[in-house]
């Protein structure tokens, strides 16, 4: 009968014993994001003129926006961190953090069946917008 000390897989096993992990050992030990990571697309309501060239341009499908009604939304877990949406806005209204939102579970749905992920802004009217701006260039 072969000596199993003497099976070639052995020294391999054994130096894996002492050796340090290969890996990090998530959660508990995070890699700090490094400049120019992707993490999670940040919306600015105040310029954005609802195009919808954002959502034109997603490959996931990920923005959508309605213009009629001024609402631009996101599903977060949807987006694959392509940046396409940041390069394309003409506004400059959307870009890239480089930390990533946590994670969500089904567990997370909002009261109003609002899906894990899921994030949405509402723009002000144009005409209500345009009397505040109006109101405080007068004070
Ligand atoms: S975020 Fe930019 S591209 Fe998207 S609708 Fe607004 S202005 Fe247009
Ligand atoms: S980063 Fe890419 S996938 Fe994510 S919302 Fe923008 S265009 Fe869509």
């Amino acid at each position: 009968m072969a000596n199993p000390l003497r099976l070639p897989m052995v020294p391999r096993a054994l130096r894996n014993l002492v050796s340090r992990p290969a890996t990090r050992r998530y959660p508990y030990e995070i890699r700090p994001r490094f400049e120019g990571a992707r993490g999670t697309i940040e919306f600015d309501v105040e310029t954005c003129n609802y195009c919808m060239l954002c959502m034109r341009r997603c490959p996931a499908a990920a923005i959508t926006v309605v213009r009629e009604d001024r609402i631009w939304s996101i599903e977060h877990l949807t987006c694959i961190g392509c940046n396409v949406c940041v390069e394309v806005c003409n506004k400059n209204s959307l870009s890239m953090a480089k930390e990533s939102k946590p994670v969500h579970t089904h567990a997370e749905v909002g009261p109003q069946g609002q899906r894990p992920g899921h994030e949405e802004w509402h723009g002000p009217d144009p005409a209500i917008a345009a009397a505040a701006k109006a109101a405080a260039a007068a004070t």
